[in-house]
């Protein structure tokens, strides 16, 4: 099992991982409460999976307060929840409107696809309305995803990982521990450099920023109330964007909304807000979450992995046992026969073409994750750190 989680700059930070006999209630419930103990305890933890049996059982029990809102918030994976649509009722259109309708990060746009749903497939409608909107669509998440939709992260991860299969435990642990260590140690170097060299902001959020920026430019800002910060922003028509254009949107500075939400969404100055700041002269980098900061990348990093204990100083068990190789383990002549179990997504190759009208065009959630990735993702994802639950949070949130 894997924890991932995302970091400043939206690449992908391991959390934790734990080798165990079988996905279960059991030990799904461990390893989150391990989480909680051991890695952060912090209020409002998104925690974005697939909706395995075991995983929900843990979340629906209510004795784990820590799993409960307000400590913990679970979400689902879009693209698990589309793969599933999928597998039902084996509808392409289908499963792109259910992408679409999830990835609105405004009700309006919400509503009208899942009318299109309805109209599609009414057993499809009725099934995504039993699922808790908040968990899968983007617009009723107030923020705690930070935009991220998917567990491909951790997925994608499985990659770096994939030398650990098969091997005996003491191997595979300390496999995974020499990978990890090294993927730190290049990324702490790097974060030093970025930090030395005078930057404030991570790349990605600062990509982010300028294309808004660009997009301001061109918007007309109407001051309702110097007192309370409250502005209107309206946008030309375009027919060369993607969402067209001629649209108007409420900006509170004080409030820190935009009715488009992509600022609650994101934690990044829309091109709404930023028009409103550069019509007034605010420094609209200030309304950056200070989670992208390159010093949050830092700090992320700075944690050193101490050694490894020397084998003889390792404390003796409380018991011996005599371990005997397990026969049904041995392996059989020829080439081993894959038990992994084949899935819709194995055969569409990743996730639905996103919305063509959706503001901002493509955009790739894991941030690792290219075209190609997927595809390799899939390829990858037999080895023994299977199923992966997304801990997307930035990082550098975190007391250490
Ligand atoms: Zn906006």
């Amino acid at each position: 099992m894997i924890a991932m989680a995302t970091d400043a700059n939206n690449k992908i930070y391991p959390l934790a991982f734990a080798v165990v006999e079988s996905e279960s209630t059991e030990t799904w419930g461990w390893f989150l409460a391990c989480i909680r103990r051991y890695v952060t305890g912090r209020r409002h933890l998104c925690i974005i999976s697939d909706r395995h049996p075991g995983i929900q059982a843990i979340f629906r029990d209510t004795n784990r307060d820590f799993l409960q809102p307000p400590m913990t918030e679970h979400h689902y994976c879009l693209r698990h929840l589309c793969s599933n649509v999928n597998t039902r009722w084996k509808n392409e259109t289908l499963k792109n409107l259910v992408w679409r309708a999830a990835s609105a990060m405004q009700e309006r746009k919400f509503n009208a696809t899942f009318n299109l749903i309805e109209n599609v497939n009414r057993d499809a409608y009725q099934y995504l309305k039993d699922v808790p909107k908040e968990k899968w669509a983007l617009t009723f998440d107030k923020g705690y995803r930070y935009g991220a939709m998917t567990t491909n992260v951790s997925e994608c991860f499985n990659g770096v990982l994939k030398g650990a299969r098969s091997l005996p435990i003491t191997a595979m642990v300390k496999y995974t521990w020499f990978k990890l260590n090294s993927y730190f140690d290049d990324r702490r170097n790097k974060s030093i450099d970025k930090l030395n060299s005078g930057k404030k902001w991570c790349q990605y959020a600062l990509d982010i920023f300028m294309r808004n920026k660009a997009k301001a430019e061109h918007h007309r800002v109407t001051r309702l109330s110097a007192q309370q910060q409250a502005y209107q922003v309206d946008t030309p028509h375009n027919p060369g964007t993607t969402g067209h254009g001629d649209h108007t949107h409420a900006v509170n500075l004080l409030q820190r909304t935009c009715t488009c939400q992509k600022w609650k969404l994101y934690k990044i100055p829309c091109s709404h807000v930023i028009a409103v700041c550069i019509r007034y002269r605010h420094d609209a980098e200030q309304y950056i979450d200070p989670c992208y900061s390159v010093d949050a990348l830092f700090r992320s990093y700075a944690p050193v992995f101490p050694a490894l204990k020397d084998r003889l100083s390792w404390p003796d068990p409380d018991e011996t046992r005599k371990v005997l190789p397990n026969p049904r383990l041995i392996r059989e002549k020829g080439r081993p026969v894959s038990t992994r179990i084949r899935n819709e997504m194995d055969e569409s190759g990743g996730r639905p073409r996103t919305t063509p009208w959706k503001e901002g065009g493509e955009r790739c959630n894991a941030g690792c994750v290219t075209k190609r990735g997927i595809t390799e993702e899939h390829a990858l994802s037999g080895t023994r750190y299977r199923r992966v639950v997304v801990l997307q949070t930035r990082y550098a949130k975190f007391e250490l």
